[in-house]
């Protein structure tokens, strides 16, 4: 059994900022080619700067550690990428609120409310060629594998309401592998977004360097979870 705590989010975060810096020169390449190639770096300092602020402030909740992330990773960047990502990341964690521990569904439902508040920062919809475009088919993702799980464990002879260590890793690669798939998905969109709009139809087929770094963000999610 798996619990979704601080802990678990703590070993996120670790695993982030190591595939982050593991895939930092691929980042900035896809930014390079439509943008102005600081992806990568903006990324690596962001979660640098998040993982040394966990570690000296020990956060109790995973909703204080989303709060902290959040901050921690706009004032750390200076491009677009820094308050986006921390908008998301801050409003998932005022939704978790107080909890010492909460359920995929809820962790779902969380990071929805996060992916929202990016749009409505941002202005983006859908099909612009941005970090949405991985973003929320991996959150359609999640809600799929979330509530087929939950009908399994309402039928009769349930162990509980805690989902297995196995049907949260299922869970979470189906949603990485979806975030890869609409990442890979922006390369025939035209951005209307961030600096890759500037190209205009010149944009078409590049792939957007933000939505590559919201697969990282699911792969350490399925990483911590091992
Ligand atoms: P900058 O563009 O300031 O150099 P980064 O290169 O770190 O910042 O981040 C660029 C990424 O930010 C893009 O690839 C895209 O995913 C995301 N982005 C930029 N503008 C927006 C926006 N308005 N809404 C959503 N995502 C955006
Ligand atoms: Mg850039
Ligand atoms: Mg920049």
């Amino acid at each position: 059994e798996l619990t979704l705590d601080a802990a678990y989010f703590g070993r996120w975060l670790s695993a982030a900022a190591e595939l982050f810096e593991r895939d930092a020169a691929r980042l900035t390449a896809l930014d390079a080619a439509a943008g102005d190639g600081d992806h990568g770096a903006n990324m690596v300092r962001g979660f640098g700067a998040v993982r040394e602020a966990a570690a000296q402030n020990a956060p109790g909740t995973p909703g204080e550690l989303f709060s902290l992330a959040g901050t921690t990773l706009t004032n750390s960047v200076g491009g677009a990428s820094g308050p986006l990502f921390g908008t998301a990341l801050r409003r998932t964690g005022k939704r978790l609120g107080a909890a010492e521990a909460v359920t995929l569904p809820e962790f779902a439902a969380a990071l929805r409310a996060g992916a929202e508040a990016v749009g409505k920062l941002g202005g983006a919809v859908p099909g612009d060629s941005t970090l949405l475009d991985a973003l929320l088919p991996a959150l359609d993702a999640l809600d799929a594998r979330g509530s087929s799980a939950e009908g399994a464990l309402d039928a009769p002879g349930s162990a509980g309401d805690a989902l297995g260590v196995r049907e949260i890793t299922d869970a979470l690669s189906a949603a990485s592998a979806a975030a890869l798939a609409g990442a890979e998905g922006t390369g025939a969109m035209q951005a209307r977004k961030g600096r890759a709009s500037y190209l205009g139809e010149r944009s078409i087929g590049h792939e957007d360097a933000g939505a590559h770094s919201v697969v990282l963000l699911f792969d350490a999610l399925v990483l911590a979870a091992d």
